[in-house]
């Protein structure tokens, strides 16, 4: 029920002090008239309170419990990001006060920036692109922009390996590339073949992560970096999630031109639902003069944004950027410090490895090689067996109190699971979810169609997925009340 239909009329749960304001007959053109008064749900205070708290409740967060959704990096949330980004200092400035008095917000930025550039191994950073597809997309203009400053005007082709995250090939295409698909080895790795038939002087870009999709590890990636490099292409690194590698290697090292990141996975801001997020793009030093504007700079005296870069590829959002996530971002980088950002991530590779290994008692999983901070599991087997498909297993984890992995996804396994547990997770957690899935397991050979309905016990059963991104309904209408 929402709040419109338990509006009860005359009932009140706040009062507006009275209006100091005279009264004034302004001649407003009557059509701009409001015919009759505005339809406020009138509700008691206790009942308002009431009515967020249990929807909230009904919610699935992870803090309320494990939230194992792979390659989204669902980490805790430190409560001390959202007490730092919502200090007055930085909630009562505007991107529009003079840059000279807003010097703190500004040096933020620029700290950040350079941690990030040091993290990556990149030269220069912009903080702008607002979540990780946004990034991509900003990442692809730059190469694009860098092949037509040289008068390099063939370079159409962006390839992008099978196992990519699907944002990666829709970017490409938003800026304008043709994309390529490569055929991954069967350990789901890059074919060095498949891409030497591919390279030529019409390939602009690679899009790579690593470890990749399926939690491994390119180990060629030095001998892809020269083979892209060599053909005169440029190499990009999809850093949604930095988990496995923070303080231990670098995407820079590695040979990649491009970088973006995404400060609401790895950096611990909150994410989902399509909240506020930020997907920093980090650039080696030859690429800088591409990078949005303004970039924000240091002089001797103060911090400031330089507007001056006549072949950036323009402003991807208006001002700086989601500024609250870069500071939770920052705030979280500098509570770890070095040794707690290498820590995380080794924490986030044992997880993965511990859970691997209980899980692999379970069902199939995808690649033999040790993982990095995410694995897959194979389910086409166990759907073979049993008849229940691996969306029921997940379906069902949810009568559990567990937040299911990501399923169907990389799309080169089939009937697949993708779990990444995090770093912020213990042992006991870890081993409770491999006991329910162990469970769930147990009932699809016994008792298949208790798995196949579920779930059974959350506020609302089975959705219609597909309309329901398709055909999202986000306003209430009185008609449509139940
Ligand atoms: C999450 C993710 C993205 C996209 O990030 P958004 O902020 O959701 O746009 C891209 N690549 C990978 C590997 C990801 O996990």
């Amino acid at each position: 029920m929402t709040v419109f239909e338990k509006s009860v009329a005359g009932r009140i749960g706040f009062r507006l002090p009275d209006s100091q304001i005279e009264e004034k007959n302004f001649d407003f053109a009557t059509h701009l008239l409001r015919k009759k008064s505005l339809e406020l749900p009138e509700l008691s205070e206790p009942d308002v309170v009431r009515h967020y708290t249990n929807l909230a409740s009904k919610n699935y967060s992870v803090d309320k419990g494990f939230y194992p959704l792979g390659s989204c990096t669902m980490k805790y949330n430190p409560k001390i990001n959202e007490y730092v980004a919502s200090m007055k200092g930085f909630t009562d400035i505007h991107p529009y006060q003079p840059w000279e008095f807003t010097q703190g917000a500004l040096s933020l930025m620029y700290e950040l920036k350079e941690y990030l550039c040091k993290i990556t191994g990149m030269d220069e950073m912009s903080l702008q692109p607002a979540a990780g597809a946004h990034g991509e997309l900003t990442g692809m203009l730059i190469a694009r922009a860098y092949h037509l400053s040289r008068g390099d005007l063939k370079r159409h082709i962006a390839l992008v390996p099978d196992s990519a995250h699907g944002t990666n090939p829709a970017s490409a295409a938003m800026a304008g590339f043709d994309v390529v698909e490569l055929k991954s080895t069967q350990d789901g790795l890059v074919d060095l073949a498949e891409l030497e038939r591919h390279l030529s002087d019409e390939v602009a870009v690679l899009m790579l992560t690593n470890p990749n999709t399926l939690g491994l590890f390119e180990k060629d990636i030095m001998k892809i970096s020269q083979m892209v490099h060599s053909a005169g292409a440029l190499l990009y690194y999809d850093g949604a999630n930095l988990n496995a590698i923070m303080g231990k290697f670098r995407p820079g090292d590695m040979g990649f031109d491009i970088v973006h990141l995404n400060l609401h996975k790895t950096f611990s801001a909150p994410h989902g639902m399509g909240g506020p997020g930020s997907g920093p793009v980090g650039v080696k030093a030859f690429l800088a003069e591409f990078l949005p504007i303004p970039i924000i700079r240091k002089d001797a005296e103060r911090y400031y944004p330089d507007f001056g870069l006549p072949n950036s590829i323009g402003r991807m959002r208006s001002f700086y950027g989601n500024f609250s996530v870069l500071v939770k971002a920052y705030t979280y980088i500098l509570m770890m410090g070095k040794d707690g950002l290498t820590h995380a991530s080794e924490m986030a590779v044992l997880n993965a490895n511990y859970l691997r290994a209980l899980i692999s008692k379970i069902l199939k999983i995808a690649s033999p090689r040790r993982c990095m901070h995410e694995f897959v599991v194979d389910g086409s087997q166990f759907v073979k067996e049993t008849g229940v498909k691996i969306l029921d297993v997940a379906k069902r984890l949810l009568d559990y109190e567990l937040h299911a992995p990501t399923v169907y996804f990389p799309l080169i396994v089939h009937e697949d699971m993708m779990i990444e547990p995090t770093e912020t997770e213990n042992k006991e957690t870890l081993e409770r979810f491999a006991r329910v899935l162990e469970k769930v397991v147990e009932e699809a050979r016994h008792n298949p169609e208790i798995v196949k309905g579920a779930p059974h016990r959350t506020p609302v059963k089975r959705l219609d997925d597909v309309n329901a991104t398709k055909k999202p309904i986000y306003r209430w209408k009185k008609e449509n009340s139940l």
